[in-house]
């Protein structure tokens, strides 16, 4: 389980903390009453009750300048095969010795909030940030937006019994997807309106063109300038496209 985490750029640390973040997981699926073994396989854990696959990933919840909590994490081409697992639980340490946020997410639910990425380029690098309004601007915004708030502290999907455990995933699934088109919907309203911008030295209303990135769901208000900055900071090689 630990060469999983093993790409992931502070190798030392990010070692420990993947090896810490799922002992937590154990340890919480035991507080609850079930027994869990560790896989070393595409995912982490395996709970023998309702045959559940979880792939841990830990990370920090870095605080950027502007005073937003964001949470950076590697995925893995083969953990975005259909079916090769059941969930991804995201364990975001705080800073404070073993104080954790928690995000249980369907494997169909990252699927499709990356469906731009084209995985046969490796490794992919995402982040969301945490507690904030609905963004449609940010980096993979689907996960700030809509994925983190639903996600956050549903232990309950990991431990159904086996008659229920795979329709309260694919409720829970189908739950996240229609908040996801809801998002998306709005979203496209707001980048075809374009984006209004008043200009505080002449009070003028300029009406912005807005640029969509096609890897990911960020856009750009500054036209395509910003744009090849952004996909030249996020998606290394792909600069000329
Ligand atoms: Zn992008």
């Amino acid at each position: 389980m630990i060469q999983n985490h093993n790409t992931q750029t502070d190798m030392h640390s990010s070692r420990v903390n993947g090896q810490t973040a799922e002992y937590l997981v154990r340890a919480k699926l035991a507080s609850l009453g079930y027994k869990s073994l560790s896989a070393d396989t595409t995912y982490d854990v395996l709970t023998p009750h309702n045959k559940a696959s979880i792939e841990v990933k830990s990370t920090h919840i870095i605080e950027t300048g502007a005073g937003s909590k964001e949470v950076r994490i590697m995925i893995q081409p083969n953990q975005m095969i259909k079916s090769e697992l059941d969930y991804f639980v995201f364990i975001a340490f705080t800073g404070k010795e073993l104080e954790y946020r928690v995000f249980i997410i369907p494997q169909a639910i990252m699927i499709k909030a990356l469906e731009k990425y084209d995985f046969n380029r490796g490794t992919l690098g995402i982040s969301f940030i945490l507690d904030t309004a609905i963004d449609y601007g940010c980096n993979y915004g689907v996960l700030t937006s809509v994925i983190a708030p639903m996600c956050e502290d549903q232990w309950q999907y990991l431990t159904y019994g086996r008659g229920s455990f795979a329709r309260m995933r694919t409720n829970y699934t189908k739950r996240i997807k229609r908040a996801i088109d809801v998002w998306l919907k709005e979203k496209a309203r707001h980048t075809q309106g374009g984006h209004r911008y008043k200009d505080p030295k002449t009070g003028r209303i300029h009406k912005k063109a807005v640029v969509e990135c096609p890897h990911c769901d960020y856009i750009s208000y500054h036209g395509n300038f910003s744009l090849k900055r952004h996909i030249g900071r996020k998606h290394k090689g792909k600069e000329d496209k």
